[in-house]
């Protein structure tokens, strides 16, 4: 079994060629190590080989993780489904929020954002792939919901992120990709500089259509046990 610092040293060497590939600014994506299910210690090894940005999807396994490992300057996004009775904890302990995918949600977001804290980077989720079960607005919202979240206060617009149906083929991979990015282009001069999207098992075909977050966890860690 490779270490983790074996790893993350791969992940990094994919990103690079995929980005020589595809004509991408070299440093232009950013790697996210989704660390869900993974014990604190996953992490701090992560951590060690010099990653810095943790991704988390439940509320409660990544408050208990950020309390073990206060001593280390981690930037955490979530990147989970996010109930209402949850978001005053998101904007306290959170940098990042890439699954807003309600109005309601973006406004607790910002009201509940402590004062003393920069303003809460937000991804507006977008179901690709129009499956009924995953959460995100449609394609046809993204417009409206991008004006609205735009003005809040305490909220600082970055991007969209995307998890579509899982594709083996390259080029099935890139379809719902280069619509979400053509589907931002249409919105003219904005400040949206972010497009999360890109997992383990589409990785390149992200790059190849403008990913500047791949989230990134089997690869890293290893599959997880939900048992
Ligand atoms: C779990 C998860 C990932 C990581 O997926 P892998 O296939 O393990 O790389 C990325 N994004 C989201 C939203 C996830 O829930």
């Amino acid at each position: 079994m490779p270490t983790i610092t074996q790893r993350l040293r791969q992940i990094r060497v994919q990103i690079s060629n995929a980005e020589l590939a595809y004509n991408r600014q070299p440093g232009s994506v950013l790697l996210l190590a989704v660390s869900k299910t993974k014990p604190p210690e996953a992490i701090a090894d992560a951590y060690q080989a010099g990653q810095r940005h943790f991704g988390e999807n439940y509320l409660q396994e990544a408050l208990k993780k950020q309390q073990e490992l206060g001593a280390y300057a981690i930037t955490w996004h979530f990147i989970g489904p996010i109930q209402s009775n949850k978001t005053k904890a998101l904007a306290t302990h959170f940098a990042w929020v890439h699954s807003v995918d309600s109005l309601k949600i973006a406004k607790r977001l910002s009201e509940q954002r402590p004062a003393h804290l920069p303003p809460l980077n937000i991804c507006l989720q977008v179901n690709i792939s129009d499956e009924p079960s995953k959460s995100g607005i449609g394609l046809a919202e993204l417009p409206q919901l991008r004006e609205q979240v735009a003005k809040l206060p305490n909220l600082k617009l970055r991007g969209v992120m995307a998890i579509p149906a899982p594709q083996q083929d390259f080029e099935h991979q890139r379809q719902p990709y280069r619509a979400l990015y053509q589907a931002v282009a249409k919105l003219g001069q904005t400040e949206l500089d972010t497009f999360s999207f890109g997992m383990t098992g589409d990785l390149k075909a992200a790059i190849a259509e403008g990913s500047t977050i791949v989230r990134i966890g089997t690869a890293l860690f290893g599959e997880r046990d939900y048992g």
